[in-house]
């Protein structure tokens, strides 16, 4: 099947990459063959919905013989782009932006953070791992010269605007943003907005206001 031309539904994309890491931990154990409702209590994800994701691609299964585990791997490797590696920049080396430079998404063998950039002095020209801080004059050359394609953004909020206006004229695609600020950005660049107070705030309010039982959304 032809997967690079597929337009699926978005909450289908999303649930790709959970799958695709069950099914390399499968492969990895030896396992040979997977249940849709084995796959659904491994991802906790109902099986009917497991089933319809995977309509989208096709037969990948087979009834009453469940999936392959080595072609599931295959599939979901050239449709997630495994082997097509998407670089990264990170900007504002402070304390998330620290984290997430040490953490580097090292299970996501697809992604990789490739520079940081930062406009304090002290810094820039620090290491973590084979990752160097440039100092924010450099940006716009090295964003092109290492062809990055997606930024993440851990700067103090106030300034992030006027960060993302200097971006919008480079050719990176996407901003991973984790600072506060909502971000004004050009047609061409997506912005995914991750406020980690906001979700643990949020989190706390369901605990405390919801029972388990009942469905939120
Ligand atoms: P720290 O305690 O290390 O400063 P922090 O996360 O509390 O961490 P913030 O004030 O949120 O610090 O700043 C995050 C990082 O963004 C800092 O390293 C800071 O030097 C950097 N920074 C601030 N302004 C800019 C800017 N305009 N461009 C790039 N980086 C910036």
């Amino acid at each position: 099947m032809e997967t690079d031309q597929l337009i699926i539904p978005k909450a289908t994309a999303k649930r790709l990459p959970l799958y695709y890491r069950f099914i390399q931990n499968l492969y990895q154990s030896g396992k040979q063959r997977v249940s849709s409702a084995e796959l659904s209590e491994a991802v906790k994800v109902d099986s009917a919905t497991i089933r319809r994701d995977f309509s989208y691609f096709g037969a990948l299964g087979k009834k009453g013989y469940g999936y392959n585990v080595q072609y599931l791997l295959s599939f979901f490797r050239k449709i997630l782009n495994q082997d097509e590696i998407t670089k990264v920049a990170l900007i504002g080396v402070g304390n998330l932006g620290t984290a997430l430079l040490k953490y580097n998404f090292t299970k996501n063998n697809n992604t990789k953070i490739v520079c940081a950039f930062d406009a304090n002095q002290e810094k820039v020209d620090q290491k973590f791992g084979d990752i160097t801080v440039y100092p924010m004059d450099s940006l716009e050359q090295i964003l092109s010269t290492e062809e990055i394609q997606v930024v993440i953004l851990t700067v103090p909020a106030p300034v992030a605007q006027l960060v993302t206006d200097r971006l919008a004229k480079t050719g990176i695609k996407g901003i991973l943003n984790f600072t506060p600020a909502r971000l004004t950005v050009p047609s061409n660049i997506r912005v995914h907005h991750i406020d980690l107070a906001v979700e643990l705030q949020s989190f706390v309010y369901l605990i405390k206001h919801y029972s388990n039982e009942e469905v939120v959304v």
